[in-house]
C-alpha cells in the first residue's frame, strides 16, 4: 500500500530553501476506494427498501382483518417499490454510460427537443410545489448525440432543481451558443444551494450533501453521477455554480454540431 507516493520538490524564495511535498496521489486512491465502496453502496442501497418491503408485508400478513391497515401498508409498499424500481433504473443506466466505450448511435439531436421532452414530466413535480417552470435561451442549437441520454441527464437536472428548492419559486432552462464550437445548457433555481465544500462532490454516485433529505425527496443519490458521464460521453462538461440559500445554476456543455468554420455564420445579402 505503501507504493503511490509522488514526491514534489518546490524551491522556497532565494535562500536555497527547498520544499519537498510527498503527495500520496490521494485522487487516485480515492477513486479506487470509491470502486470498491460502490458495491457495498449499492448494497446498502437495495436492502434499505428490500427489508422495509419485507417487513410491510409480514405487517399486511397480521393486519389481514383491518382493511384500512391493509390499505395504508400497501400504500408505503408501493412507495418502497417506486424506490427500488428507480435504483434499478438509474444503476442501468448508469452502467450504460460510465464504462470506456464510446456510445454506440451518435444522431444530431436538436437541444430545443431536448429541452421540451426533459421538461415534460417534471411539470407535475414543479406544480405540486408551485414551482414556475420556465425556458428561454437560443432555438435551433444542435449536438451529435443520443437523445434519450441527453433527456435523462437534463431531466435529472431538473428534477433536481425543483427537489432542491423551496415552494413558489423559479426553475429556468436556457440553452445558449457559449462560442462557435459549445451549446450550453442551464438549469437555474433559487434553492437551498449547495455548501462549497461539497461542490467538488456532488457529481460522486451516492454522494448527497443531506442524506435524509435525499431520500425525502425520492433521489437515489446517482442522479448526478448520471449527468456527469452523459455529458462526458458527449465530450462535454458540466460545471456547478451554487451560493447556500440563494440557488444553483447547473451548466451542461457540449461540442455543437457543424459549428461555423470560423467564418460568419449569417447568410450574406447582396446589396
Ligand atoms: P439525489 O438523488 O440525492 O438528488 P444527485 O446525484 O442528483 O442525488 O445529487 C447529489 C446531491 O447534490 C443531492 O443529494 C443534493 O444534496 C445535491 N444537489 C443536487 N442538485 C442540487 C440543487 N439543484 N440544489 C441543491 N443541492 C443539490
Amino acid at each position: 500500500e505503501g507504493r503511490w507516493f509522488a514526491v514534489r520538490v518546490a524551491p522556497l524564495g532565494t535562500h536555497g530553501l527547498v520544499l519537498v511535498l510527498a503527495e500520496d496521489l490521494t485522487e487516485m486512491r480515492r477513486v479506487e476506494a470509491m470502486r470498491r465502496d460502490f458495491v457495498a453502496n449499492v448494497s446498502h442501497e437495495l436492502k434499505t427498501p428490500v427489508g422495509a418491503l419485507s417487513l410491510l408485508a409480514e405487517t399486511v400478513e397480521s393486519a389481514a382483518d383491518d382493511p384500512e391497515a391493509v390499505r395504508r401498508f400497501a400504500g408505503r409498499m408501493q412507495h418502497e417499490s417506486v424506490r427500488l424500481t428507480s435504483l434499478v433504473q438509474d444503476l442501468m443506466t448508469l452502467s450504460r454510460v460510465q464504462g470506456d466505450e464510446p456510445l454506440p448511435e451518435l444522431h444530431p439531436v436538436s437541444l430545443d427537443e431536448v429541452v421540451v421532452e426533459a421538461l415534460d414530466r417534471g411539470h407535475v413535480k414543479a406544480g405540486a410545489k408551485g414551482i414556475e417552470l420556465a425556458t428561454g435561451g437560443e432555438d435551433g442549437l444542435k449536438v451529435r448525440g443520443d437523445e434519450e441520454l441527453l433527456v435523462t441527464a437534463l431531466r435529472n437536472l431538473i428534477d433536481n432543481a425543483v427537489a432542491y428548492s423551496p415552494e413558489n419559486t423559479r426553475v429556468v432552462v436556457a440553452t445558449r451558443r457559449a462560442d462557435e464550437a459549445y451549446a450550453e445548457i442551464n438549469v437555474t433555481d433559487q434553492g437551498i444551494g449547495i455548501p462549497p465544500g461539497d461542490l467538488e462532490r456532488v457529481f460522486e454516485r451516492f454522494y448527497r450533501v443531506d442524506p435524509a433529505r435525499s431520500r425525502q425527496t425520492g433521489g437515489t443519490g446517482l442522479g448526478l453521477a448520471i449527468v456527469k458521464h452523459v455529458v462526458t460521453k458527449h465530450d462535454g462538461q458540466v460545471t456547478v455554480w451554487s451560493k447556500e440559500g440563494s440557488g444553483s445554476t447547473f451548466t451542461i456543455r457540449l461540442p455543437l454540431l457543424n459549428p461555423p468554420a470560423g467564418g460568419d455564420p449569417t447568410p450574406r445579402t447582396r446589396t
